[in-house]
């Protein structure tokens, strides 16, 4: 038979594997050796036909096979094959995603070799009747057993083997299915119980749609443990690296750390083999870990988690760029598995789905113990006086100094790009834009301190106006703060609170992060000051004031989903404050009328929700309608990109299919061009993007 090869090495262009025959029957996902041009190379067989008759080339054998076993099961192979299609990419590209970089021998099970003594034949030499004399005590042993035992080298141990006198023997993988381990079972509240038995009980997979504070991670555990009573085992996967030690606590309580493996891509290439392998070999149970874990080598694979299922960060933006949710369904499916996904606010896309009856919905309606949910006022920076103390306004200082007071904690949420300024019209609320790309300025200093706008898309600069180029006041004002400048200012006002800063700059391990949230456990700590993506999804029961300093930075940027972003995020705020006693929440925004800002402030998710899929019907974004990014760098960007577009228009002129196309220079990427398509039914062999040097980003997240 003929087998689909996609070889370790480098060569570009063939990444979807070289063709090699075979006599012997070969499984999916089987590691083999190839001649490729002058030399053997590692290979993964990741395709299987009958040889042709009409196939008159030259096809080679594959030298051998590696391990009858292979590397990745079938569902998992089917869900790669859906990767490279939907995606649109290679199969090794996709490829690398599920296994460790190669070589790949060393993923290979260590089988396991044992000497046993057959014949007393006569011996010389000191050394090897040491060994003769050491086996005739025993069944069988190991060579380093041997070694040690005797101090006999593993050459004299060969030389018995080859004169006859010991067997070598071979102990086949232990083919016992191991058992689940044991746990500790969480007890549910009834409305937990509930959620989870609708849960289990429902094929398809379901979306646990619970407020903050109310236990979904309670839900998971006893999920998990239905898991485990059926001898499956589990993957969850959470949206930040630096959250996984906090998850692994708790799930420490539920399962031995021993049956636990946490995957991640800051941790040493070495350390993820061996845990690749732990998993491989069946010693894992339960996996936890940041997206990438999905493709962890589990078999007998019984549940998909997917916490916080709505957080961007389940996107890969790279090669293959796959989505952890969908490519998780699929999985899934394949594996005959539960998928759950669950959140306080979830995303349009699985909304949509739910309300179309392909998920199924479970609710958590109330937060454990019946813990209120906070009271959240706004703020609304365009009225207040500011002194120095810009962006704090007289009621966060009220309210952090009534904190301290009283012993307990407050959290203040900072913009991912805090220190981003732009230029705000206080009386019409509108940015000042560029003339040449159209988005907002970013006002900066020069040397004297004299500050001046800037075009990061086009280089533009341009003087600070007077008045606003939409209404003509003269109330402008520059936005924005880093968090420098804010930690400055709370040490002024005060000076003897103790403050932490959670960010990526300050933080680059879990481990890390775990030893700052045990700081604010134990009280040694008065405000935690991060970015929204890492404080986001923190448990902490004595803190009662959780505050955004700027709702709107970051929002400037043209975008259909940026209404769907601030909502989530306001609504995580105010899941942060208030879990074991009484909390308070304080949004300061520009824009107090936002839709998005009023109902996170009512907690009105499903009202937000509603709307927001209403207007992606009306206005034809997604999830309503497919929406696929061609990205385009280097040389002639956008003359590729335009010719692509062309081709784009020819092809759904052909299907009668009704699309919608934009292209522009990138945001993000100074020098890069993106062209993208709504409506478009992708066929993705006839798409033809690498003809126009054009990288496809299907179902794309970030589109500036
Ligand atoms: P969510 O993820 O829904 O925001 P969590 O799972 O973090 O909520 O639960 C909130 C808090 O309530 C946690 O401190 C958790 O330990 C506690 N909690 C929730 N349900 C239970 C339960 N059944 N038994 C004990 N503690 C619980
Ligand atoms: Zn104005």
């Amino acid at each position: 038979m003929r087998l689909k090869v996609v070889t370790a090495g480098k060569s570009r262009g063939i990444g979807d594997g070289l063709t090699y025959e075979s006599d012997d029957q070969v499984a999916m996902g089987t590691p083999v050796k190839v001649p490729l041009r002058r030399s053997i190379v590692e290979g993964i067989v990741l395709g299987i036909h009958e040889a042709k008759e009409a196939e008159e080339f030259d096809v080679k054998r594959i030298q051998n096979i590696l391990c009858e076993k292979p590397l990745l099961n079938e569902a998992q192979m089917k869900t790669l094959h859906w990767m490279a299609d939907y995606y649109c990419c290679s199969l090794r590209a996709c490829l690398s995603v599920w296994l460790p970089p190669p070589p790949w021998s060393k993923l290979l099970p260590r089988k396991k070799i044992v000497y046993q003594l057959v014949a007393e034949k006569a011996v010389h030499g000191k050394k090897q009747r040491a060994i003769v004399e050491f086996l005739k005590d025993r069944e069988r042993a190991s060579s380093s057993e041997v070694q040690t035992e005797t101090g006999a080298s593993g050459t004299a141990l060969k030389s018995l083997v080859k004169a006859g006198v010991v067997r070598e023997i071979t102990l086949p993988e232990s083919e016992e299915r191991q058992r689940p381990p044991s746990f500790n079972a969480p007890i549910l509240t009834h409305d937990q119980m509930t959620a989870a038995e609708a849960i289990w009980n429902d094929r398809r997979p379901s979306l646990l749609f619970g407020i903050t504070g109310s236990g979904k991670t309670e839900v998971y555990a006893d999920l998990i443990v239905r898991t485990l009573r059926r001898g499956k085992r589990a993957i969850l996967l959470v949206p930040e690296i630096l959250l996984t030690e906090n998850s692994i606590e708790r799930f420490e309580k539920l399962l031995d750390r021993s049956h636990i493996a946490v995957l991640h891509s800051r941790r040493p290439a070495g350390e993820r083999v061996r845990e690749w392998r732990r998993i491989h070999e069946g010693h894992v149970w339960l996996v936890i870990g940041s997206r990438s874990a999905l493709f962890a080598p589990v078999t007998d694979l019984g549940l998909v988690i997917i916490d916080e299922e709505h957080e961007c960060t389940y996107k890969n933006e790279q090669m293959p760029r796959y989505h952890a949710r969908e490519t998780a369904e699929t999985l899934a499916r394949f594996a005959e598995a539960k998928l759950l996904l669950g959140t306080a606010t979830p995303s349009i896309e699985s909304w949509s789905r739910a309300k179309e009856g392909r998920y199924h919905t479970a609710r958590l309606e109330k937060r454990y113990l019946d813990q209120p949910l906070p009271d959240v006022s706004i703020v609304d920076l365009g009225t207040v006086k500011f002194g120095s103390l810009y962006p704090f306004s007289p009621p966060l200082l009220e309210a952090i100094e009534e904190r301290l007071k009283r012993g307990e904690q407050s959290v203040l949420f900072l913009n991912r790009r805090g220190s981003a300024t732009a230029l705000l019209c206080l009386d019409c609320r509108r940015r000042v834009v560029s003339p040449v790309s159209q988005l907002p300025f970013t006002v900066h200093t020069d040397r004297s301190g004299k500050p001046f706008l800037m075009d990061h898309l086009s280089g533009v600069q341009a003087p600070l106006p007077e008045h606003c180029p939409h209404c003509s006041s003269s109330n402008l004002f520059a936005v924005g703060a880093g968090t420098q400048k804010i930690e400055s200012i709370l040490g002024k006002v005060f000076p003897s609170a103790r403050v932490l800063r959670a960010d990526s700059d300050t933080l680059t391990s879990p481990e890390q992060m775990r030893l700052l949230l045990k700081k604010m456990r134990e009280g040694q700590a008065d405000i935690l000051l991060g970015t929204q993506s890492v404080v986001k999804g923190l448990d902490l029961p004595n803190v009662t004031l959780a505050a955004v300093l700027l709702a709107d930075v970051g929002l400037s940027l043209p975008h259909f989903r940026a209404g769907e972003r601030v909502f989530q995020l306001l609504t995580q705020l105010t899941g942060r404050s208030g879990r074991a006693k009484p909390g308070q929440v304080i949004i300061q925004t520009f824009r107090p009328e936002a839709e998005e800002v009023k109902r996170a402030a009512r907690h009105e998710v499903e009202e937000f929700l509603d709307q927001e899929w209403k207007l992606r019907l009306h206005m034809q974004y997604p999830p309503a309608v497919s929406m696929i990014r061609f990205i385009l760098r280097g040389n002639n960007a956008r003359l590729r990109g335009e010719a692509l577009k062309l081709h784009i228009e020819e092809l759904s002129r052909k299907k009668g299919q009704e699309i919608v196309m934009t292209s522009s220079p990138m945001l993000m990427a100074p020098g890069a061009y993106h062209v993208l398509v709504r409506g478009f039914h992708k066929d993705s062999n006839e798409i033809q993007a690498e003809k126009y040097g054009a990288i496809v980003d299907v179902d794309p997240i970030e589109c500036f």
